[in-house]
This record gives C-alpha cells, sequence and structure tokens, in this order.
C-alpha cells in the first residue's frame, strides 16, 4: 500500500512537471514570436492600392474632397510655412474626410450657416508621411502623434478647424492661434473675454451634436467618435486626384 501510494505521488509529480514545462513552452513561444516593440508590428498602412481594395468592399471608407461642403473654407496651413514647423509640409492644400466624416461635417456647417458662421479647415485627412515628418522636427510625442501609431488625422477621421464670419471669412475670435502648445488651448481653459469664450464653446457645442468630441489639449482639433474600420493611409493629395477615384465620390 505504502508502495502504490509512493507510485500514484511520482506519476501526480510527473503530471505536474510535464504541465509545467508546456506552460514555459507556451510562454516562451509568445514571448520569441512578439518582436519588442509591438505597437509597430500592429500598425497597418495603406497605400493607394490597398486604399482602393478597401473601397471597393466598403464604399463609406473613401474620402471625400470636403471643398464639395457648401460654402467651406480652406486655410490648409502645412501647406504653407504658416504652421507651428515653418516648413511646407503639403504639396496641395487639399482637405478630404472619409465619407461618414465628411457627411457629419456638412451637417455641422448647415447648422453653423443658419448662425451666420462657417467652418475654415485648417488640417484634415493628413497622409502618414507627414505624421513622421511631424515627428523627425518635434521627436516629442505630448505634441505630436508618434508614427508607432499614426494618428486619427492619418485616418481621415479627424479635422483641425474654426469657425469664420459667412460673409466677411473673418475669423472669430479664439482663446490661441492655430497649434498653439499653450496651456490656453486646452478646450476647458479658463477664457477671461466672453465673447471668445462664446465662439469657443459655439464651436466645441456645435460640433458635438454632429458626432465630433473635441480634443482636450487643442480647441480645433475634432475626432469623429467613430473611427473603426479607418486604416492608417499614406497616399499623398495628388493621388487622392486621379480618375480611378473620382468615381467613388
Ligand atoms: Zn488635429
Amino acid at each position: 500500500m505504502r508502495n502504490l501510494n509512493r507510485i500514484w505521488i511520482h506519476i501526480g509529480f510527473d503530471a505536474l512537471r510535464s504541465a509545467f514545462n508546456l506552460i514555459l513552452l507556451v510562454v516562451i513561444s509568445i514571448f520569441l514570436s512578439t518582436p519588442f516593440g509591438a505597437e509597430d508590428s500592429k500598425l497597418i498602412v495603406f497605400d493607394k492600392t490597398a486604399y482602393l481594395q478597401s473601397i471597393k468592399k466598403d464604399p463609406n471608407r473613401v474620402l471625400i474632397d470636403l471643398e464639395s461642403i457648401p460654402e467651406i473654407v480652406l486655410d490648409i496651413r502645412y501647406a504653407s510655412e504658416n504652421n507651428f514647423t515653418g516648413q511646407v509640409i503639403y504639396n496641395r492644400g487639399k482637405a478630404f474626410a472619409r465619407k461618414r466624416v465628411a457627411e457629419a461635417l456638412r451637417n455641422a456647417q448647415i447648422e453653423f450657416l443658419k448662425q451666420g458662421h462657417s467652418i475654415q479647415i485648417y488640417d484634415a485627412y493628413r497622409p502618414y508621411q507627414a505624421t513622421v515628418k511631424f515627428y523627425e522636427i518635434i521627436k516629442d510625442t505630448r505634441y505630436v502623434a508618434s508614427p508607432k501609431t499614426g494618428s486619427r488625422h492619418n485616418k481621415g477621421c479627424a479635422i483641425d478647424l474654426t469657425l469664420v464670419d459667412k460673409n466677411t471669412k473673418q475669423s472669430l475670435q479664439m482663446p490661441t492661434k492655430y497649434d498653439s502648445f499653450e496651456k490656453a488651448a486646452w478646450a476647458n481653459a479658463p477664457v477671461s473675454d466672453p465673447v471668445t469664450k462664446q465662439n469657443r464653446d459655439k464651436l466645441i457645442e456645435g460640433m458635438s451634436r454632429f458626432g465630433f468630441r473635441v480634443n482636450k489639449t487643442e480647441w480645433w482639433h475634432f475626432d469623429f467618435l467613430d473611427c473603426s474600420g479607418y486604416e492608417v493611409l499614406d497616399i499623398p493629395f495628388e493621388e487622392l486626384e486621379d480618375d480611378d477615384l473620382r468615381k467613388y465620390k
């Protein structure tokens, strides 16, 4: 009986040891198959070919030229030197966003027009290469998106904008200039001038009614709430003007 017990203890111990070895093997293989900086491997960047395939499958993913929105004003800063980098980043002053984002923006614009204002866009879809360039210049992810993750601008799902007077196209006074790194640029920063505060709050409230959320540290940056299924894109503006894309618009 004592011997039998010993055999059972032995079998139990062996089973435990093989189970442990198996777990160890699984852990090691998971560790080895996950490269360091796993974030890099997760980022999928679509070029024009991959983008064309994706919009064939789902036409809602198409990028729409935002100049098709009534009376919209464009002031694409990265197509000039008048931006935080002091360099021309885009070779064209264009604004694009995914179809559903563009439709929501159109609805917001219709409401703003009724109030005597118009949306002025500073930046919309941003080719991934521009995000890489921003990071090379600034090298601080507190101020620019990390190339490891990209930004919602790269997905055609974020827009930087302000309000102008519908008739004069004069900008409404806002707490700071576009792309300011000051604390006053925070969406909930205290504002001493009541008109400036009213303008900022009108912009944020107006956009939030149509599915956009303001960025905490940038009163001008609005993310569309549902960006699911939108990949990071790296298609220069000139390629978006190609004929094979027009048929989707
Ligand atoms: Zn932005």
